[in-house]
C-alpha cells in the first residue's frame, strides 16, 4: 500500500514526464516551423541569384574567343559571388538549425586574427559595389586569436557583407580593431542607409528586416545568430546607427591570448 509521501513522488515523477513529453513536442514544432520557412525563404532568396548564375554561365559560354577574355572573367566572376552569397544562406540556416535542436558545438583555435580577416575581406571584395571601397588594418600580422575561428569567419562575414548591401556605391566600410588585455574587439562602420531609430530594437530578432532595406536581398537570420554564437562563447554584438548616414556595429569577445 502507498504512502501519502509515495503518491505525491509519483504525481511529481509524472507531471515531469508530462513536461518532458510537453518540452520536447514544443521543440519540435519549432523544428517543423523552422523547416517550412526556411524552404519558403529558399525558395525566395535563391530563386534570382540562381538565375543570374544561369544567365552569367550562359553568357561566360559564349565568350569563347581570346579577345573576349574580359567579358568571360566578367560573368565568372560573377557567378564565383553568387555562389558565395548563396552558400553563406545555407551556412546561416545550418546554424539556427543546431542553435534550435541544442547541436551547435564549438571548437576553440588559435590562429592569426589577420587569417579571418583576409578571408573575409577577400570574399566580400566580390561583392563591392562601384567605388565601394574598404578599410581594415594591415598591422594585426601579431594579434593571435584564441576562438572559435569559424564563427569569428561568420560573424565577420555577416557583418561586412551588410555594410556592403546595406551602403550605396562610391562609400568607405572601415573595419577597426582594438586588442584589449582579455577581449578583442572589432567594429564595422559604413556610410550607408542606417536602421530607423523605432526599428533599432527588433534588429536582432529572427527574420526582422527594417522597411527601409527591402528592396535588397536578405533573410533577417544574420545578426541574429551572430548574436546567439557570440553570446554563447561570453561575447557580445552591439550596433550605433542613424538612418540615413550609416551604422557601426561592434562585436566583442574573449581572447586571453592576443599577442604571439
Ligand atoms: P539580412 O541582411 O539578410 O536582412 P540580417 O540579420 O543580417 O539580415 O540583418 C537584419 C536587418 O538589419 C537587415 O534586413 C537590415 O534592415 C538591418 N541591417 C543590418 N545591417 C545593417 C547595416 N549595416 N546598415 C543598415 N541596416 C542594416
Amino acid at each position: 500500500k502507498q504512502t501519502i509521501k509515495e503518491l505525491k513522488e509519483e504525481v511529481a515523477k509524472r507531471k515531469e514526464a508530462e513536461y518532458k513529453i510537453l518540452e520536447s513536442l514544443r521543440k519540435e514544432r519549432e523544428l517543423n516551423e523552422l523547416k517550412t520557412k526556411f524552404l519558403s525563404l529558399v525558395s525566395h532568396e535563391f530563386k534570382t541569384p540562381l538565375s543570374g548564375i544561369l544567365t552569367s554561365a550562359t553568357l561566360a559560354g559564349k565568350y569563347t574567343e581570346t579577345d573576349q577574355q574580359d567579358k568571360r572573367e566578367k560573368h565568372l566572376k560573377t557567378i564565383q559571388s553568387k555562389v558565395k552569397y548563396l552558400n553563406n544562406i545555407l551556412n546561416d540556416f545550418l546554424s539556427i538549425e543546431r542553435l534550435e535542436s541544442g547541436k551547435a558545438t564549438y571548437k576553440f583555435d588559435t590562429f592569426p586574427l589577420s587569417k579571418v580577416v583576409n578571408e573575409v575581406i577577400y570574399n566580400a571584395n566580390m561583392l563591392l559595389k562601384e567605388g565601394q571601397r574598404i578599410n581594415y588594418p594591415q598591422n594585426i600580422d601579431d594579434i593571435s586569436v584564441n576562438f572559435d575561428e569559424k564563427i569569428l569567419e561568420l560573424s565577420l562575414t555577416n557583418l561586412i557583407n551588410n555594410a556592403i548591401k546595406y551602403s550605396p556605391a562610391h562609400t568607405l566600410i572601415d573595419v577597426e580593431v582594438i586588442k584589449e588585455k582579455e577581449a578583442l574587439t572589432i567594429k564595422i562602420s559604413d556610410e550607408g542607409m542606417g536602421i530607423p531609430e523605432k526599428e533599432q530594437k527588433y534588429i536582432f530578432n529572427r527574420y526582422f528586416r527594417a522597411e527601409n532595406a527591402l528592396l535588397d536581398q536578405g533573410t533577417g537570420i544574420g545578426l541574429n545568430i551572430v548574436k546567439s554564437h557570440l553570446e554563447s562563447l561570453g561575447g557580445t554584438i552591439i550596433f550605433e546607427s542613424e538612418e540615413g548616414k550609416g551604422s557601426t556595429f561592434t562585436i566583442t569577445f574573449p581572447n586571453k591570448n592576443t599577442t604571439e
